[in-house]
């Protein structure tokens, strides 16, 4: 029998938490960053391993940053089976048998919660529309603001919200809000940009009182599916979001780093979820 790939999930409270692990396996490190540098060299477009959501091997295609070339490890490497890239494929493959009870997922529009709405009873989505707070459109698309949610509190066993939080420029109130939201013991789960390497959120851009937006690194947008100009990024996170969360109320705040060569969840130090609890 020929067994599944190795997935790696590394959990960390802190970043001296994280700190000791990479130093505890420094060889183990060495070796995957060898691995990466090598492999992003001599990737070309599309890269064969096996995919967790279709349960068989497939070959994901691979896009590469059009700036530096680097090959977008997170938000490529598209299983062709299935369409969804890495880090879609590893949160269905890690947190699927998770999702119990009312579900909400902070986006409508997307491969993955078109995926999780066929399988999933109980999911309420939403994008950020700019129309009244809870109003449904004529598409069936749910309009919320993730720093006033529509929704009561205590409404739901688990939250999703992937890659939304670096777009909020008050990623506090909507941290605040998923917490009102939550039932006690409800759980989310989150993604958005975090570098174990910085020191503290790396602030690229904030709002004036008058609304004005001052940059303070090179603007950069992602890729918004429903605003073809995309989403103005205004964070990168690292490990002091972990204790705004914890000041915000949050119970058990961790940071998970996966990392699997057969499930192609690949780069250094990129691929992250975090989970939080109400108490
Ligand atoms: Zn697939």
């Amino acid at each position: 029998m020929i067994g599944l790939p190795r997935l790696e999930i590394v959990t960390s409270e802190s970043k001296d938490d994280y700190l000791r692990e990479r130093q505890e396996h420094k060889a183990k490190y060495q070796k995957r960053s060898r691995y990466i540098e090598v492999l992003s060299k001599n990737l070309t477009t599309s890269h064969k391993g096996f995919c967790a959501v279709c349960r068989r091997r497939s070959t994901f295609d691979v896009t590469r940053n059009p700036a530096h070339g680097t090959p977008l490890w997170r938000e490529s490497f598209n299983c062709q089976r299935c369409g969804l890239n890495t880090r879609m494929r590893a949160f269905i493959h890690i947190y699927l048998s998770d999702l119990k009870g009312r579900v909400y997922i902070t986006e409508q529009v997307t491969p993955l919660y078109r995926w999780l709405h066929a399988r999933v009873a109980d999911l309420e989505g939403s994008e950020f529309l700019a129309s009244a707070p809870g109003e449904v459109n004529q598409e069936g698309i749910r309009n919320e603001d993730l720093t006033s949610l529509s929704f009561a509190s205590n409404s739901f066993d688990r939250i999703l919200s992937f890659e939304v939080l670096e777009h909020v420029p008050d990623f506090r109130s909507a941290l605040a809000e998923i917490l009102r939201c939550l039932r006690p013991a409800g759980k989310l789960i989150l993604s958005a940009p975090f570098l174990w390497n910085l020191s503290e959120t790396l602030v690229r851009a904030s709002v004036l009182e008058s609304g004005e937006i001052v940059h303070h690194l090179p603007p950069d947008y992602h890729g918004n599916p429903i605003d073809p100009k995309g989403s103005l990024c205004y964070y990168y996170f690292s490990f002091d979001l972990l204790d705004v969360m914890r000041e915000l109320g949050f119970a058990n705040v961790l940071v998970h780093e996966y990392w699997s060569k057969g499930y192609v969840y690949l780069g250094m130090a990129n691929q992250t979820y975090l989970t939080a609890e109400k108490p």
